[in-house]
C-alpha cells in the first residue's frame, strides 16, 4: 500500500514491512485525542466531546484506517464510524445497557447459547478499531486483551456436553486481533468435539485492517474446514485495493465470507449507497449477507435509522439487481427476541388453490396451487432421531397439532 504523506509524516516514515505487518498496525493504534488531531482537523467542540466520550469508552483507530479518513469533513463515512463525538454521552430513554440481553443467556463465562443448534463464543475483548456504534460497547475493549486459554475452559465443556450445538460463532471483540497460535488452539479444541458441524469467525480485520489476512492465518483456517468468516464492511469508502486484496485473499483460500453491515444514519441510510456497497462486495467474492437495524446499545441513539428508512433500501433494491447483491434486513429484537427478518410484501392474497403476488414494479400475477397436494417425502423418517434436524418447537406445535395456540409467557 502506499501510504498517504500525511501518515507517513505522523509515523515518522514507517518502512512497507511496519505498514504492512499486522502487530505494527495494532501497536500503533491511535488511542489519545492528541494524536487524532495531529491527523485529522477538530474544531475546539469537536475535541471538548472527544475527551468526554473517552472518559468512558475506548477509542483505536488503526493506522491503515485512519488513512482512510477525511483530514477536513466530519461527515467523511469513515472518520464518523471511527472518532467519537459528544452525542456518544447523550443516554437516550430507549437505551438499553445490553440491548440483546447477552448476559442473561450466557451459559458459561464468554458463551451465549441463545438459539437451538449454535452458539456465541466470545474469546477476546479487544478489536483492531473501536467502532463506535459497537453493539457490544458494554464489553470491549473493556482489557483490550483476548481471553486466556484457562479463562475458556468452561465454554468448551459447556459445548462438549450439548449435542445440538453444531454450529460455533467465534466473536469478540474481534477474534482475529488474536495471534495464529491462540487461534489455532481454539479450533483445535472445538475440531476435537465431534459434533460440531461448522465454525464461524465474525471479523471486520477485512476492513479496518486488512493486512491480518495473511499467507499464514489462512493456511492455519484451512486445517479447520468448513470455516466460514463474517466481515462487516459499511460504506463503498471501505472498499479498498487492500480490502479486496484480503477478501480475494481468504476465497482464494476456500474460506465463504459473507457481510454483515449495520444501517447507520448518514453513513449507509441511503439505498443508493448501500446497493453500490454489496455491487462491490461481490464483485471481491463477499456475499452480502445481512442489514442489521442498529441495536438501542447505550450512546448511540444518533447512530440509529428508522426501521422504515431499512425496509425502503431493500424495496429499492430487491428487483432492482441480482438477488445475489440483496442482503436480509434483520432486527435483533431488543430484549433477547433474537433476530427477525424483515421483507416488504410480495404477497397480496392466498385462496385455497391459488396466491396472488406483486413484484417490484406493481406487476400483480397468480400462482396456481397443484392438484396433488401430499408433500410428504419418504426420506424424513430417516433424519427423524436427528435432534438437530428434527425440531418440533415453536410453530412446530401447530403444524403437527399438538397445540392449537401458543400463548407468550411473562
Ligand atoms: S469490530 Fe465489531 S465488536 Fe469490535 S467495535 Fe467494531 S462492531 Fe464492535
Amino acid at each position: 500500500m502506499k501510504i498517504s504523506g500525511r501518515m507517513r509524516k505522523f509515523f515518522k516514515n514507517p518502512t512497507d514491512n511496519e505498514w504492512n505487518n499486522w502487530q505494527w498496525q495494532i501497536r500503533n493504534r491511535i488511542t489519545t485525542l492528541n494524536d487524532l488531531e495531529k491527523i485529522i482537523r477538530l474544531t475546539k467542540d469537536e475535541k471538548d466531546g472527544i475527551r468526554k466520550v473517552l472518559k468512558e469508552y475506548r477509542m483505536a483507530i488503526t493506522p491503515y484506517y485512519a488513512s482512510l479518513m477525511d483530514e477536513e469533513n466530519p461527515l467523511c463515512p469513515i472518520r464518523m464510524q471511527a472518532v467519537p463525538t459528544i452525542y456518544e454521552t447523550h443516554k437516550s430513554k430507549a437505551d438499553l445497557h445490553d440491548p440483546l440481553a447477552e448476559d442473561r443467556d450466557m451459559v458459561a463465562p464468554n458463551l451465549v447459547h441463545r438459539y437451538p443448534d449454535r452458539v456465541l463464543f466470545l474469546i477476546t475483548d479487544q478489536c483492531s478499531m473501536y467502532c463506535r456504534f459497537c453493539t457490544r460497547r458494554r464489553l470491549v475493549g473493556q482489557v483490550d486483551k483476548p481471553r486466556k486459554a484457562e479463562e475458556l475452559e468452561k465454554a468448551f465443556e459447556y459445548i462438549s456436553k450439548n449435542k445440538k450445538v453444531r454450529d460455533i460463532i467465534i466473536s469478540g471483540g474481534d477474534p482475529l486481533t488474536t495471534s495464529d497460535e491462540h487461534l489455532e488452539y481454539i479450533l483445535k479444541r472445538l475440531r476435537m468435539i465431534k459434533h460440531i458441524e461448522i465454525i464461524r469467525l465474525g471479523s471486520r480485520t477485512p476492513v479496518v485492517l486488512p493486512m491480518r489476512i495473511t499467507d499464514n492465518l489462512i493456511k492455519m483456517l484451512k486445517k479447520y474446514q468448513p470455516v466460514y468468516l463474517n466481515t462487516h464492511f459499511n460504506h463503498p469508502k471501505e472498499v479498498t485495493e487492500e480490502s479486496k486484496a484480503a477478501c480475494e485473499r481468504l476465497a482464494d483460500g476456500g474460506i465463504v465470507v459473507s457481510n454483515q453491515s449495520v444501517l447507520l444514519r448518514r453513513i449507509n441510510s441511503s439505498y443508493i449507497v448501500m446497493k453500490k456497497l454489496c455491487h462491490l462486495l461481490l464483485r471481491m467474492r463477499v456475499r452480502p449477507y445481512y442489514i442489521f437495524q442498529c441495536d438501542l446499545s447505550e450512546g448511540i441513539e444518533h447512530f440509529r435509522t428508522p426501521v422504515s428508512k431499512g425496509f425502503e433500501i431493500i424495496e429499492r433494491m430487491r428487483g432492482h439487481t441480482s438477488g445475489l447483491a440483496v442482503p436480509t434486513l434483520v432486527v435483533d429484537m431488543p430484549g433477547g427476541g433474537g433476530k427477525v427478518p424483515i421483507f416488504p410484501n410480495y404477497l397480496i392474497s392466498m385462496s385455497e388453490n391459488a396466491t396472488v403476488f406483486r413484484n417490484y414494479k406493481g406487476f400483480i400475477s397468480v400462482y396456481q396451487d397443484p392438484v396433488e397436494r401430499d408433500c410428504s417425502c419418504e426420506t424424513e423418517k430417516d433424519f427423524m432421531k436427528d435432534p438437530v434436524a428434527h425440531s418440533p418447537d415453536g410453530l412446530g406445535h401447530l403444524f403437527d397439532k399438538r397445540k392449537v395456540s401458543i400463548e407468550p409467557k411473562e
